[in-house]
């Protein structure tokens, strides 16, 4: 099933997507809800960013061809860091370059979005709290982030957290390609099945920490392949199974 989040004209509604159309639901899909039987063409709506998560958590360096491109050592533990609620853009957005940023980088990722409240949940617990899956981008200011010892404005900047186009559930995860194309070119063709660290074992040791919340993302990590944007780039991250989340890149915040 695939949960989808759109605007139409004023109005701002979750519905499920197949065959081209979404028929709206009464709620949230975290949430107890029935389908409407309204129904709108997906071509005429705006799809939004599929959740409002109130933090993303995203994983570092949990590829290992990653890893190895930058020059790190594969972590003991899972490493990770925040987006801000406010970087998250929708399907078709424009990634803003933020100031100070000579080196913009794509980071095509697979999302976890949860969907009840996880706090301490066991490995063989995880499927309780996921919902479903999403594309998502890790977009980086890298020449900040190498210079910084914190990411906050490396990585949580405005834009730098395109998700969608949509939820999608019952899949397994453990085994999907995730391809990211610039300008049409391939720069990123791995599979999950690389992921040092799998999504139980991130809702696990993440949620030993942190409380997720219902609509808070997980960004898994990104493969080997990572590299610049400049201004004007189509930048797409297609996940087998899911779809594809597509954005472009504008030059400067001003
Ligand atoms: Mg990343």
């Amino acid at each position: 099933m695939n949960f989808v989040r759109f605007r139409e004209r004023d109005h701002i509604a979750y519905g499920i997507a197949s065959d081209g159309e979404v028929e709206e639901i009464s709620a949230t899909p975290f949430l107890p809800f029935e389908p409407t039987g309204i129904t709108h063409e997906l071509q005429d709506v705006k799809i939004l960013a599929p959740c409002l998560p109130s933090k993303i958590v995203a994983i570092g360096v949990n590829y290992r061809d990653h890893a190895k491109e930058m020059g790190r050592e594969p972590p003991e533990d899972p490493m990770f860091f925040y987006k801000p609620s406010t970087a998250v853009i929708g399907p078709g957005d424009e990634i803003v370059r933020p100031p100070n940023c000579e080196l913009l980088h794509f980071e095509g990722e697979l999302a976890a979005v949860i969907g009840s409240v996880a706090r301490h949940v066991p490995k063989s617990r995880w499927q309780e709290v996921v919902l479903g899956y999403t594309c998502a981008m890790d977009i980086t200011a890298r020449d900040l982030q190498n210079k910084d010892l914190q990411w906050g404005r490396a990585k949580g900047f405005d834009t730098s957290a395109p998700l969608g186009p949509w939820i999608t559930t019952d899949i397994d995860p453990s085994n999907l390609e995730l391809v990211t194309t610039v300008n049409g070119e391939v720069r990123q063709d791995s599979s999950t099945e690389q992921l040092i660290f799998d999504i139980p074992a991130l809702v696990e040791f993440v949620s030993s920490y942190i409380t997720l919340l219902p609509g808070d993302v997980i960004m898994t990590g990104t493969p080997s392949g990572v590299g610049e944007l400049t201004e004007g780039d189509k930048i797409e991250v297609a996940i087998e199974d899911i779809g594809t989340l597509a954005a472009t890149v504008r030059g400067s915040h001003v």
